[in-house]
């Protein structure tokens, strides 16, 4: 991993812009070709933005409109999850899901999502009576009349997939540049030279996987044709003894036709509730807001009933990258908005572009389609290539992680033999070790800040969200970076978390 290096830099075969999930896929994906390949990210992390923050749902794929690009990849996507979360280590269960229908509208729209569902290759869904709902989960409103049950939706780590994405692009040989925002693009004798706030860098082709940001990046070499609205996702999180409240996903059939508000169980035994939708002016505006809040909570009881809110534990936000399509005003020349939003992704090279590649539009299902998306755009950038190289050496797993916590006591106390800081619990919480912490900060594109561990090693997931470990995770930092305390970021950059010393 790289930092800040400025000087003199080589021509790469393809710059990735974005270090988010589907940057990280694009990359690894490319990397299965003999190429050298640069992944360019403004944060001091990876995956800290839409990535971040999202419901985690591995989509079966009845929503998309058949024939859309998001659908079959949907399908596909979800097919392939459990391989992909192997390869890269990465906890998912195949929870299932429940679409909910409470009146007359509810039934019309859950046989409309089971016929689309079917034309698009789902399998496995079926139709619900609600006492067949009911003994499934019983927690659900009993003036449900129906429900459409679908065993393939899953539940993912979302931190993880997309750093473990990121990872295994770097162990095999791509070069991560952290702190580096790029600020414009130019096309010169065949090259593209990016310019960024970290130096210029150089290659024959550009992929933009800028997220939120992703219509700012186009505009740099395109006409503009889309924009990205945000809009905001607001969420519960209850403490894991309220975790068996849902066992599966259990969605809301809506008017609007979007997935509204859901009670979803995590792969770490919590349960979410959430999100809202709010279109935002601010793209970086992830403040969560008592009005919206109280709007979950009266949303919910449609479908969930008795959440016991006294057990929720945080609450945060997450901003979709909404994507509407722009025309030119023929009577002021303006640039407006369609009233209609973008309905699949928006994937390839735009007009008069050649060998700059759009992935934008990246809202939901894009956790879900991210390994899809990845291999669709290395297949568009390796087309255009003379004669491309298989990578032999290319590795798709990424290296075991030790789930101290998940282990018998008889594997526990082999590990301490073998490593004694396995016998140092740091997140009392969740049980990880100062082991686990010291592998998050050293694998590939590792942990720089305090909630970069956590994202890694799962510290600060529990009750006390930190309040415990914080410091020693804080000092395991200062330690293994040769860093003062002072200089150690709790999450974005400037964030720190200590000031001095009194004494
Ligand atoms: C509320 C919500 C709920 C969702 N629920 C689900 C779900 O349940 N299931 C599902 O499948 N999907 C879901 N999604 C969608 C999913 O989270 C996204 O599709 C996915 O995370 C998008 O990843 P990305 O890599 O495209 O974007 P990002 O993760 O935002 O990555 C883009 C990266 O580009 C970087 N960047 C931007 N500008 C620049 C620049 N100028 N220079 C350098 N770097 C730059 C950013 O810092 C960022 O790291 C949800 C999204 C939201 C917000």
């Amino acid at each position: 991993m790289v930092f800040k290096v400025k000087g003199d830099r080589p021509v790469y075969d393809v710059i990735v812009i974005g270090a988010g999930v589907t940057g990280g896929f694009v990359a690894r994906e490319l990397l299965r070709y003999k190429l050298k390949v640069a992944l360019l990210e403004k944060n001091n992390d990876v995956c800290c933005e839409v990535t971040r923050a999202n419901t985690a749902i591995v989509h079966s794929g009845y929503s998309a409109k058949p024939g859309a690009l998001k659908a079959g990849m949907t399908v596909r996507a979800n097919e392939n999850f459990h391989h992909v979360c192997e390869e890269l280590q990465v906890e998912f269960k195949r929870t299932g899901s429940l679409m909910i229908a409470i009146g007359e509208y509810g039934l019309e729209k859950i046989y409309q999502k089971l016929k689309r569902g079917k034309k698009n290759g789902v399998k496995g869904m079926k139709i619900l009576n609600r006492e067949e709902t009911l003994a499934l989960e019983p927690n659900i409103n009993p003036e449900i009349v129906m429900s459409l049950f679908v065993p393939s939706t899953g539940v993912v780590n979302p931190w993880e997939f997309g750093l473990a994405a990121v990872e295994n692009a770097v162990d095999n040989g791509a070069e991560l540049f952290l702190n580096t925002r790029v600020t414009g693009l130019e096309k010169k004798s065949g090259l593209y030279s990016v310019k960024t706030d970290n130096g210029v860098f150089t290659a024959k082709y550009v992929v933009n996987c800028a997220g939120l940001y992703a219509d700012e990046i186009s505009e740099m070499v395109a006409e503009p044709f889309f924009k990205i609205v945000p809009r905001r996702g607001e969420y519960f999180v209850l403490d894991t003894d309220a975790g068996d409240h849902v066992g599966r996903v259990i969605f809301q059939a809506r008017e609007d036709d979007t997935k509204g508000c859901i009670v979803t169980p995590t792969v770490h035994g919590n349960i979410l509730v959430g999100p809202s939708a709010e279109d935002l002016q601010d793209k970086d505006d992830n403040a969560t807001t008592q009005e919206r809040m109280d709007l979950i909570k009266s949303v919910i009881q449609r479908s969930v009933v008795g959440i016991p809110y006294n057990h929720v534990i945080r609450s945060f936000a997450g901003i979709r990258p909404r994507p509407n399509w722009v025309s030119q005003n023929p009577e002021t020349g303006d640039l407006e908005c369609y009233e209609d939003d973008v309905k699949d992704f928006i994937l390839g090279e735009p007009e008069g572009c050649e060998n700059f590649f759009n992935v934008a539009g990246i809202k939901s299902p894009g956790l879900t389609c991210a390994q899809e998306i990845g291999d669709y755009m290395a297949g568009l950038v390796i087309a255009k290539m003379q004669n491309p190289q298989l990578n032999e050496r290319f590795n798709p797993c990424r290296p075991k992680k030790v789930r101290f916590a998940q282990m018998s006591l008889e594997e526990q106390q082999q590990l301490v033999r073998q490593d004694r800081r396995y016998g140092k619990i740091v997140c009392r919480c969740k049980k990880v070790t100062e082991a686990e912490v010291v592998d998050a900060i050293w694998r590939n594109a590792g942990a720089r800040t305090v909630d970069g561990v956590k994202r890694r090693a799962g510290t600060g997931l529990g009750r006390c969200q930190g309040g415990f470990c914080t410091e020693e995770i804080l000092k395991i930092l200062s330690r293994e970076l040769g860093k003062p305390l002072e200089e150690i970021e709790k999450d974005g950059s400037g964030s720190y978390v200590v000031s001095g010393r009194l004494k």
